[in-house]
C-alpha cells in the first residue's frame, strides 16, 4: 500500500534522470519529454549551468530568513525589473502563492481606498492554483466542487469577451482589479482571438475605472511564448504580473511583479514567506533567466513551437476529430472532437511524454531548449498517435 495521499491519477512510470528533452526511467527506457514538469523544465533536464549554479549555491548557503539581506533574491528582482519594464518583486514558492500575493495586494488596493468588499473579475476557464482563494478564482466548477465555501469577492466573465468586462464596469463601483492569463493553459490553451487588442482593451479599462490590471503568467512566462512575457507581444505592461513554473527550472519558486503604484502597496507586516526568495531559488531563478537570454531560447520557442504546429498541420490535414492546431510559441493545443485522455497512455507506452487538459485538447508544454530535430521527431510520433487513437 502507499502512503501517499490520492490527489494524483499517475501514469505508471517512475524516472530516474534525464538530459535536455529526454528522460530516462528505471528500466533504462529513453523518453522524449513533451511536457517539461508542465512548463517548469524549459531549460531541460541536467543543463550544466543551471547544476553548477546550484550545486555551487548549495554548498555556500541554501536558506536564510527574509529577517536578512539576501543578495541573490535582489539580483533575481533586478533582472526581472529590466526584462518586464516593471519595478517590484515579491518571491513566493509556487504559482498559487503568488496569485494569492496579487488577490491580497489586490484588496488591499482596494480598502487602501476605502472600498470595504472589493472584488476582482475573473475568467470563465480560468486556472490561478489549488489554494482556498485561488481556487476561488479558478473557472473549473470540478476543481472547486466538496471546498465550499469558496472565497468570495470574484466576479466571472467569460474570457476574451471585453464588452462583458465593460459591463461590469458600467454596474459596480466596487472591483478593484483584473486577474487574467494572457493565454489560458490549463483550460485548454486558449489564445485571444487578437491578444494585443483584448490586453490593451482590458487595460484601458481599467485605467479609466482605477483598476489594477493583473496578468497570470505562470504559465506563459519565461519564454515559452517567443517573449519573456507574453503580454511583450501586446504594447501593454500590466500593473501586476504572477510568475512561477519556469523560472526556477524545478527549484520552487514564484514571483508577484507590480509597476507603479501597485508596487508600494504592500508594507511590513502585510505579507510574506518564509521560504520565498531564498539563496537557492533565486539562484535557480536568475541562472535560469541568464540562460534563456545567452541561449536565445525565447527565439527558440517561437521558432520550434511554429516548427511543430507546421509539422502537426501537415501531418494531421484532412484528418477528422482534429478540430483546431493553435500554439504560442511552445504552449501548443491540439483540440480533438472528443475526450482524449487515453492518448496519454499510449504516448507513454511509445516512450512519448504529453497532457491531456480540458478532457479533448492535447497539450504540448516541451522545454524552450528543444532543436529542430527533435521539433520534428515529436510533430511525426504525435500525428501517428493522434490519426491512431482517431481511427480506434
Ligand atoms: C500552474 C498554474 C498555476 C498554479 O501554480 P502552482 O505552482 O501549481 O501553485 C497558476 N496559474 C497558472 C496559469 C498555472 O498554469
Amino acid at each position: 500500500m502507499s502512503h501517499l495521499m490520492n490527489t494524483y491519477s499517475r501514469q505508471p512510470v517512475t524516472f530516474t534522470h534525464g538530459e535536455g528533452v529526454w528522460l530516462w526511467d528505471k528500466e533504462g527506457n529513453k523518453y522524449l519529454d513533451a511536457l517539461a514538469g508542465v512548463a517548469v523544465n524549459g531549460l531541460g533536464h541536467a543543463h550544466p549551468k543551471l547544476v553548477n549554479a546550484i550545486s555551487q549555491q548549495v554548498a555556500k548557503m541554501i536558506h536564510v530568513s527574509n529577517i536578512y539581506g539576501i543578495a541573490e533574491q535582489e539580483k533575481l528582482a533586478d533582472k526581472l525589473a529590466e526584462i518586464s519594464g516593471m519595478d517590484k518583486v515579491f518571491f513566493c514558492n509556487s504559482g498559487c502563492e503568488a496569485n494569492e500575493a496579487a488577490i491580497k495586494l489586490a484588496r488591499l488596493y482596494g480598502h487602501n481606498k476605502g472600498i470595504e468588499t472589493p472584488e476582482t473579475i475573473v475568467m470563465e476557464r480560468a486556472f490561478h492554483g489549488r489554494t482556498m482563494a485561488t481556487l476561488s478564482a479558478t473557472g473549473n466548477r470540478k476543481a472547486q466542487a466538496g471546498f465550499e465555501p469558496l472565497v468570495s469577492g470574484f466576479i466571472r466573465v467569460p474570457y476574451d469577451d471585453l464588452e462583458a468586462v465593460k459591463q461590469i464596469a458600467s454596474r459596480k463601483n466596487n472591483v478593484v482589479a483584473i486577474l487574467v492569463e494572457p493565454v489560458q493553459g490549463e483550460g485548454g490553451v486558449y489564445i485571444p482571438a487578437d491578444m494585443a487588442a483584448y490586453l490593451q482593451g482590458l487595460r484601458k479599462v481599467c485605467d479609466d475605472n482605477g483598476w489594477l490590471m493583473m496578468l497570470d503568467e505562470v504559465q506563459s512566462g519565461i519564454g515559452r511564448t517567443g517573449t519573456w512575457f507574453a503580454f511583450q507581444h501586446t504594447g501593454m505592461t500590466p500593473d501586476v504580473m504572477t510568475l512561477a513554473k519556469g523560472l526556477g527550472s524545478g527549484v520552487p519558486i514564484g514571483a508577484c511583479v507590480a509597476k507603479g503604484a501597485a508596487a508600494d502597496i504592500f508594507t511590513p507586516g502585510k505579507h510574506g514567506s518564509t521560504f520565498g526568495g531564498n539563496p537557492l531559488a533565486t539562484t535557480a531563478g536568475l541562472t535560469t533567466l541568464h540562460a534563456i537570454q545567452d541561449e536565445k531560447l525565447r527565439e527558440n520557442a517561437q521558432k520550434m513551437g511554429d516548427l511543430i504546429c507546421d509539422g502537426l498541420r501537415s501531418a494531421l490535414k484532412g484528418v477528422a476529430g482534429v478540430m483546431v492546431i493553435r500554439n504560442a510559441g511552445l504552449m501548443i493545443g491540439i483540440e480533438l472532437d472528443r475526450p482524449c485522455a487515453d492518448l496519454v497512455k499510449m504516448a507513454l507506452e511509445t516512450k512519448l511524454l504529453i497532457n491531456v487538459t480540458a478532457e479533448k485538447v492535447v497539450r504540448l508544454l516541451p522545454p524552450l531548449v528543444i532543436n529542430e530535430a527533435e521539433a520534428n521527431e515529436l510533430a511525426a510520433r504525435l500525428s501517428v498517435l493522434i490519426k491512431q487513437f482517431l481511427s480506434q
